[in-house]
């Protein structure tokens, strides 16, 4: 198979992951917009009731009552199963090709990157700085365990909580459901948009307590990257290209913070040095991309 082949497939497989990340926003506004309607939250449930998390957040109760927390009911457990079905497949697939909040995030460092940032002088320290930018390594490695820390404390309010412990903080609120209601869903919106400019996905990286839930999938889950050594240079493309600023990609391929986004396969120019592999035999791409 020639360069060229190899490298039109891989486009195609892009195509296809931002078509779904268009649809997955198109389809949140839709629920929010659908929110505003009179009477729609009281006829097949609120924008709360859309959001897989929420069948997280309600977990205890619902275990322990057979009740759900308010603005949250069945559909949540759905849409979860649904996720939760994604994730035995692709490990964090939902995170790279189908959660609405990623896509945005995507688009505000596309942004960040279009508007020229990306080589922005900071006066005070007489360095460049890159937007969207990579934290130092020693906060970086240590934010990433934030995530984990919310998802646990979420876990422990849900026991006496009545609402998703989440709700008045949740960024998909803000960003999608059109209704700001309190100053602290606008003071979310305002830091989601400001930090996801300055640092590439930086909710999927330290803060989503979803993202936690489905890490453990990477380990799991049969569809996954891997990497030939005999192939690959360590020329690095695909660590600078990693939007979830994974460091030394080949080696990492099964780390919890991948998710399998892909760009790492799109931007490497060594044919088979990475390829999408189910149970580690089977190449994914050439059969079904040709
Ligand atoms: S871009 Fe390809 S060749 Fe370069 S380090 Fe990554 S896997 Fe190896
Ligand atoms: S390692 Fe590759 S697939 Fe995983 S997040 Fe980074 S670029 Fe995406």
């Amino acid at each position: 198979m020639t360069a060229s082949v190899v490298s039109k497939q891989k486009s195609k497989l892009m195509s296809i992951r931002k078509g779904m990340l268009w649809l997955a926003v198109i389809g949140a506004f839709l629920i929010g917009i659908r929110h505003l309607l009179p009477g729609e939250a009281g006829s097949g449930g609120s924008f709360d009731a859309f959001c897989p998390f929420g069948a997280i957040e309600s977990m205890w109760i619902y275990v322990t009552t057979r009740q759900t927390l308010l603005t949250t009911n069945l559909l949540n457990f759905a849409i979860m199963s649904g996720v939760l079905a994604v994730s035995f497949i692709g490990g964090r697939a939902f995170c790279g090709w189908m959660c609405p909040l990623g896509a945005v995030q995507e688009g505000l460092a596309r942004l960040a990157r279009r508007l020229g940032w990306e080589k922005c002088r900071v006066r005070s320290r007489q360095a460049n700085v890159q937007f969207p930018m990579h934290l130092p390594d020693w906060a970086d490695r240590w934010l990433r365990f934030a995530k984990y820390l919310i998802l646990v404390c979420v876990l422990f309010a849900s026991v006496f909580a009545v609402y998703p412990p989440l709700q008045a903080f949740c960024p998909a609120r803000a960003v999608f459901s059109f209704k700001l209601s309190s100053g602290l869903l606008w003071s979310v919106l305002i830091t989601f948009m400001v930090t996801s400019l300055a640092v590439e996905r930086v909710w999927c990286k330290y803060l989503c307590p979803l993202g936690a839930t489905l890490a453990i999938f990477n380990k799991l889950s049969p569809v996954r990257m891997h990497a030939d050594f005999d192939t690959c240079n360590h020329c690095g493309r695909c660590d600078s290209e990693c939007s979830m600023g994974i460091q030394d990609v080949p080696d990492n391929l099964s780390s919890a913070e991948c998710i399998r986004c892909l760009e790492c396969l799109e931007a490497c120019a060594h044919e088979d040095a990475l390829t999408l592999r189910v149970f580690k035999t089977y190449k994914v791409l050439r059969k079904y991309l040709n």
